[in-house]
């Protein structure tokens, strides 16, 4: 039996074994000839777990230290300059970050639609749907994307039906 000090911080957190899962974030740093450090496995495996993308405060809650909020917004951008996470802005106001699931899942697409639930606040996202090339007129050129429902997720629909 686990002594109640190794349970990780946070309830919701799954308890799962280091080794397999951890080793997949190991991969995704090595294979982009990243230098492993604990701090960057943390990181990574934190948004791994997550069942949907995090803010930079939900990322600090369950960090296992306390956090140095310039080293872990430092770690965020180098994550996302380096393509392994995407950052979704919403509305200007809310950040979040989210593992890129082509990492996980090959067939998956690096950018595709968000949604935002106006109840929770949740970002969640929807690699089932990619954000196209569009047919932009002569001599525009396209690089990025950024496409965001607004709307009431699952567990906020569920509860309204409840009360
Ligand atoms: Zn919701
Ligand atoms: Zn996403």
């Amino acid at each position: 039996m686990e002594t109640v000090d190794r349970m990780p911080p946070k309830a919701f957190r799954e308890r799962h074994s280091k080794s397999a899962e951890d080793l997949a974030v190991v991969q995704i740093l090595k294979k982009k000839g990243i230098r492993v450090t604990q701090n960057r496995v943390e990181l990574l495996d934190i948004l791994k777990d997550a069942r949907h993308p995090l803010n930079q405060k939900d990322i600090e809650e369950q960090l296992s230290a306390t956090p140095d909020r310039v080293t872990l917004y430092r770690n965020l951008r180098f994550f996302v300059d380096h393509k392994i996470i995407h950052k979704i802005e919403i509305n200007g106001s809310l950040t979040s970050y989210s593992l890129n699931v082509s990492y996980l899942d090959e067939g998956h697409t690096a950018e595709h639609l968000h949604f935002y639930c106006s109840i929770c606040h949740k970002v969640t996202c929807m690699p089932q749907h990619g954000i196209k090339k569009y047919d932009l007129p002569e001599g525009f050129s396209q690089q990025s994307s950024k496409l965001i429902v607004n709307g009431i997720c699952n567990i906020c629909n569920k509860e309204k039906i409840k009360s």
